[in-house]
């Protein structure tokens, strides 16, 4: 994997994903009439997506906190000209790159609201738009019973901390222990690449502001339906989460799954996975697993909702989207 330093990392990084707010604020300090433009270039991201189905007795919403557009280099495995060449094929190409959705999931059951991941919170990208999204709803954070956190990386992690405060006060927070040990571990800190510094920060800050963080290990079950999915390889610790009810089922697999590469082959990988044989070998394991089964899964950063299924085409997979109705 490159050692990107921290500058080469900051100047390869388009403006779209050196945050909104940073973005924002240069232009409206230096030019006012740009500061316009950006407004008005800004209006559609203000619409809050809101997605949702029913399984069993829960109520599952997608949420999005924002995107972020990856460069074409940031998937190693294939070179920048094999992923721009699959997104045109996809219909998906961007000059600035593959774009990454940010999507959380709130799970209702009419008593507990657990919220799945918590965004990137400004810190990546187009991003911060989860609190909104929940208002959307009606619901402050405050009412959130739980939040699991699917690994440590800042795009799933920042949403719980705001101005330095835990922003789900009253929450339980459930992360694997694995990650909670190497996140917050100074040795792995410090042979890390500049770009995963952030989520090291974080994960202290996260430790130190949840001092009831419940680290889990393997694969329990949260409440009756709820259950943790071992997925370990992106991270360490990377889950998943399972909500089953009434002989249904959907499977929130996180960071499994990246646009325009997966799953149509194992062996190419985003830039912060830092173990690329665990994070092949996880693939190898769940893809056609989850094409066998038939899996509902949705997925953080693929499209809005992110709900879609693995499928075998001809010896081929491919992500097929699924509807996403309320159903009763
Ligand atoms: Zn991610």
């Amino acid at each position: 994997m490159p050692q990107l330093s921290r500058r080469a990392f900051a100047s390869a990084l388009p403006l779209s994903l050196m945050g909104g707010s940073l973005l924002a604020g240069g232009l409206i300090g230096g030019a006012p009439a740009l500061a316009t433009t950006q407004a008005a270039a800004k209006t559609p991201v203000s619409v809050t997506p809101l997605a949702q189905i029913r399984i069993g007795r829960f109520t599952i919403t997608a949420l999005t906190d924002g995107y972020a557009d990856m460069p074409y280099d940031y998937f190693p495995g294939r070179s920048a000209d094999e992923v721009e060449k699959a997104a045109v094929a996809q219909f998906t190409a961007r000059q600035s790159g593959v774009r990454f959705l940010f999507n959380q999931y709130l799970v209702e059951d009419g008593e507990r609201r657990i919220l799945i991941d918590a965004g990137a919170a400004g810190s990546i990208g187009q991003t911060g738009d989860l609190p909104k999204a929940l208002g959307t709803l009606g619901l402050q954070p405050d009412q959130i019973d739980a939040v699991i956190v699917t690994h440590m990386h800042q795009d799933h992690m920042g949403g719980l901390i705001l101005g330095g405060k835990n922003n789900y006060p009253n929450a339980e927070v459930y992360i694997d222990r694995r990650d909670v040990k190497h996140w917050t571990d100074p040795a792995k800190r410090s042979g890390a690449p500049d770009f995963l510094q952030t989520s090291f920060t974080m994960a202290d800050e996260v430790v130190r502001l949840y001092p009831k963080l419940q680290a889990i290990d393997g694969e329990r079950e949260i409440m009756r339906g709820v259950s943790i999915v071992d997925l370990t390889g992106h991270t360490p610790g990377h889950i998943g989460v399972r909500i089953e009810d009434d002989g249904k089922s959907l499977i929130m697999v996180s960071d499994m799954i990246f646009p325009v590469v997966h799953p149509a082959a194992t062996d190419v990988f985003f830039l912060f996975e830092q173990d690329q044989a665990a994070a092949k070998a996880m693939r190898d394991r769940f893809f056609p697993q989850a094409a066998a089964e038939g899996a509902l899964i949705a997925a953080t950063h693929m499209p809005f909702p992110g709900l879609g299924r693995v499928v075998a085409d001809r010896g081929q997979m491919r992500w097929e989207v699924a509807d996403w109705a309320l159903q009763t």
